[in-house]
């Protein structure tokens, strides 16, 4: 009988991201804009915001969606999830209940050897405003560092 208002928790969603948040759906692989994104900074929840993942656990797993290996402490919930025939670990926003994506034990090449598979049309990247701080004193530096003839 009560008819919820789906939208009312947060901002509007557009088709495709109430298909994978509120219906658990699944975008088309390589089709998100955030796969290849290597800026510094945090991945939210597009629904209700709550920050999920930090760039610096983001990889590249080849499996064509946004790859993450941890997410942020408490940030997300584990739901079994029997569909299609398969057991999956699903991923679900630990705030507002939005499927994210699923989890799979299959990336031995990270610290944690976990493969957060994530829709990317169920993130908000947020750039890192203060990135150059570190970037400047990290490697670069290094490599620049040309011995020129600089007499005079
Ligand atoms: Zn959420």
């Amino acid at each position: 009988m009560k008819r919820v208002e789906k939208g009312v928790l947060s901002r509007k969603l557009s088709p495709r991201q109430y298909h994978v948040l509120i219906e658990r759906g699944t975008e088309r692989p390589f089709s998100g804009k955030l796969l290849y994104n290597k800026q510094k900074g945090a991945y939210a929840c597009a629904r209700c915001g709550n920050i999920i993942f930090d760039s610096s656990t983001k990889f590249d797993s080849g499996c064509g969606w946004p790859s993450f290996y941890d997410a942020r402490e408490g940030a997300v919930k584990f739901k079994k999830d029997f569909r299609n025939f398969m057991i999956r670990t699903e991923v679900v926003c630990s705030k507002c209940g939005g499927h994210l994506g699923h989890l799979f034990k299959d990336a031995p090449q990270t610290p944690t050897g976990k493969r957060y598979c994530i829709n990317s049309v169920a993130l908000n990247f947020k750039e890192n405003s203060r990135k150059k701080t570190k970037e400047a004193k990290s490697g670069k530096e290094k490599t620049k560092k040309k011995v020129r003839n600089k007499n005079k």
